[in-house]
């Protein structure tokens, strides 16, 4: 069973996602923590389940989803695992962060670049890293089979889909990622999105209108 402990953070409410299994390995999905008081909220989660840290891995580049990756790295001595397609967003995350009021000091290094890398592994667990362009160019939903529990980033949300105006966005890639790619995963597939509450694709497939609408084809893609 693995174990995945949620923590809202920064102004965005960007979903951080700390996923162990018994272990006590974890990896820690898109740190987003921005002040002293989440940095200790996320040090504690991790001290008081026991837990090892053995990489920060994330979704997609955007700067809400960065902002505690290099605390991660240097408090945990782990490395960065991002898809290559995605780097020009963390370079440029402290001009872009300066945009929505973040102080963005430092830009943390990618060790590992997923993209050509179909798993990322902790402890006895097996993440799928699946490619979903659209929102970013790099972005990327991790699957973890055996559970049927999927992190998808800012591509599908509960009841909508992320933002496509933003640098790199696409409209069209992000549909076909989530048609082609999220929904075959099957209805009983349950998703850990970026922001907000956890859905499953079958919610999806009939009370999402950015889905259903293509689905329909009411709106093509
Ligand atoms: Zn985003």
């Amino acid at each position: 069973m693995i174990k995945i402990g949620v923590l809202p953070f920064n102004p965005f409410q960007e979903n951080t996602y700390v996923v162990s299994d018994h272990t006590g390995e974890c990896v820690v999905i898109d740190a987003g923590n921005y002040s002293v008081r989440e940095d200790n909220a996320l040090t504690n989660y991790i001290h008081d389940a026991g837990l090892r840290p053995v990489m920060a891995i994330n979704t997609h580049g955007h700067v809400d989803h960065i902002l505690g990756v290099d605390y991660v790295k240097r408090t945990f001595g782990v490395p960065f695992a991002l898809h290559g397609d995605d780097r020009f967003l963390v370079e440029s995350a402290p001009q872009h962060g300066a945009l929505y009021g973040f102080d963005v000091k430092s830009v943390p290094e990618v060790e590992i670049d997923l993209k050509g890398r179909s798993e990322v592994t902790f402890g006895d667990t097996v993440l799928k890293v699946i490619h979903t362009p659209g929102h970013t160019p790099g972005h990327v939903a991790f699957y973890e089979e055996k559970e049927k529990i999927l992190f998808t980033g800012d591509t599908l949300f509960r009841e909508s889909i992320g933002r496509t105006d933003l640098p790199g966005g696409d409209y069209s890639w992000i549909m076909k990622s989530i048609l082609e790619k999220l929904i075959p995963l099957g209805d009983e597939v349950r998703f850990y999105p970026g922001h907000g509450p956890q859905s499953t694709i079958g919610h999806e497939t009939l009370y999402n209108p950015f889905v259903v609408e293509v689905i329909n084809g009411e709106v093509k893609c």
